[in-house]
Parts: structure tokens; sequence; C-alpha cells
């Protein structure tokens, strides 16, 4: 996609400070990092959402985003690490080319990623799932 900023880094239009890259995926630092080594890992080819992404390369892209976790940790001794994707606009999604975001955690490194915690209501935690289940199983077996 020739306006997409991260197609532009697949294909060295504009820079980016590589980490890795296969056939599959390119890793590459955040401009805007959480914490020092916060990396992106991108599928080659443009895809906005996950969800389109096929199966081997968002293997792949969660596979080395974990090495990438890992090797943050063992290099620069940060004690974790969280692996985020923003799937739409309403979810954080600024780049419109999928990327999943690995960004190294200190025990005290001051940032709090705040979910909150919503409460069922009595019965309605079984029935939601039932219903979600279905719909999932449905669009799997069509292939979706
Ligand atoms: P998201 O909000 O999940 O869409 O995240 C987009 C991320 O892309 C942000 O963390 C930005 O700092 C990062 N970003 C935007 N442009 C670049 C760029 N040219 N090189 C590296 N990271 C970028
Ligand atoms: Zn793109």
């Amino acid at each position: 996609m020739s306006s997409c900023i991260f197609c532009k880094i697949i294909s060295g239009e504009i820079p980016a400070a590589k980490i890795y890259e296969d056939d599959l995926v390119l890793a590459f630092l955040d401009i805007g990092p959480i914490n020092f080594g916060h990396t992106l890992v991108i599928p080659k080819e443009h895809h906005e959402s996950s969800s389109t992404i096929p199966e081997a390369v968002a293997g792949r892209m969660f596979h080395v985003g974990s090495r990438i976790g890992i090797a943050l940790k063992r290099k620069f001794e940060y004690d974790a690490f969280n692996l985020h994707l923003a799937d739409g606009t309403a979810a954080g999604q600024v780049v419109m080319h999928a990327h999943l975001h690995v960004v190294p955690r200190g025990v005290e490194d001051g940032f709090r990623w705040n979910w909150r915690q919503l409460a069922y209501k009595e019965g309605e935690l079984p029935a939601f799932a039932e219903e979600l289940a279905a719909k999932v199983a449905a669009d799997l077996a069509k292939g979706e």
C-alpha cells in the first residue's frame, strides 16, 4: 500500500532501526518507546487488521515478538515484557498496518496498563460465553 508508513519502512523508502527480518515479518524499534527497546513486529504484507493476517504469518509475529521480549530481558535486564496489538481505531490503533508491540517492562518502571474490570450480572457470564463461542465456531468453520 503506497501511502502506508510501515509499507514504506518495508520497502526502504523511509528508515527504521531494524531488529529482525525474514520473508514474513519485520521488526524495528518504535520511535516513541514506552520503555527503551520497545519494538514493533509487522507482517511484510499490508494488513490493516490482525484478523486477515494468514495464520503462519501471525504465528511468526508472535514467535518473533516473544523472542525479542526474551532478548530485551537478557540483554538489558528488564524483568518482563508486554505483547500488545491494537486492532481498530477505538482500540488505539493509529498506524493502520497491523503491528505487534513488544514492550519491555521493569518491576518499578512507573508504567501502568490501566485495564478496568467490570463484573457480569448474576447468570450473564455463561450466556455471553455460549453466544460468543457459537459465533467463533461458525466463523472458524467458514474459514473466516
Ligand atoms: P498503535 O497506536 O498501536 O497504532 O502504534 C503505532 C506505533 O507506531 C506508535 O507507538 C508509534 O510511536 C509508532 N511509529 C509511528 N511511526 C513510526 C516510525 N516511522 N518508526 C517507528 N515507529 C513508528
Ligand atoms: Zn502497510
